[in-house]
């Protein structure tokens, strides 16, 4: 079994081994270009904690659901 497998998706917050239910998908405008897609996966308990966390910087967020992760992020 390889880490990509959907199943084996564990949310990105520090320290958290729970399993992620959901992608927080953002970009940071200083760094990324308007295509460029980055990448959490967050749990049910970390999913608003990483998006404020984004947000409150001013990047552009999005939460989407497993299904959903662009291919090209990360
Ligand atoms: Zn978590």
């Amino acid at each position: 079994m390889s880490v990509t497998d959907r199943d084996a998706l564990v949310c990105s917050a520090k320290g958290c081994r729970l399993a992620a239910e959901a992608a927080v998908v953002w970009r940071n405008p200083r760094l990324h270009d308007e295509t460029r897609r980055k990448v959490w996966l967050a749990c049910a308990e970390h999913r608003p904690t990483l998006r404020d966390y984004l947000s409150l910087r001013g990047f552009p967020v999005e939460v989407v659901g497993l299904d959903a992760i662009p291919e090209d992020g990360r």
